[in-house]
């Protein structure tokens, strides 16, 4: 599966009125385009239609836990 379909079906679907190369997750590695929100480094496009996780930074996906609530395995 591509990473972007993986995106949509993580997200619940696409954000439509948005691409990529808008969202705060976008960004350029070397000469790589990524997807921070991703958890594997995929080959990206910043022209692709958005994700439903357009503009939002990952703590602030609810229900999603964060290494913060499991202090006991901080380093
Ligand atoms: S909209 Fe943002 S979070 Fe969604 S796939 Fe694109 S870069 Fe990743």
């Amino acid at each position: 599966m591509r990473g972007i379909s993986e995106m949509y079906l993580r997200s619940g679907g696409t954000n439509y009125q948005h691409h990529c190369k808008e969202c705060c997750n976008y960004g350029i590695i070397g000469k790589r385009e990524d997807c921070s929100r991703h958890p594997e480094p995929r080959a990206w496009k910043g022209s692709y239609v958005a994700c439903k996780y357009f503009d939002v930074p990952p703590e602030e996906i609810p229900g999603q836990m964060s290494i913060e609530q499991f202090p006991e395995y901080l380093p």
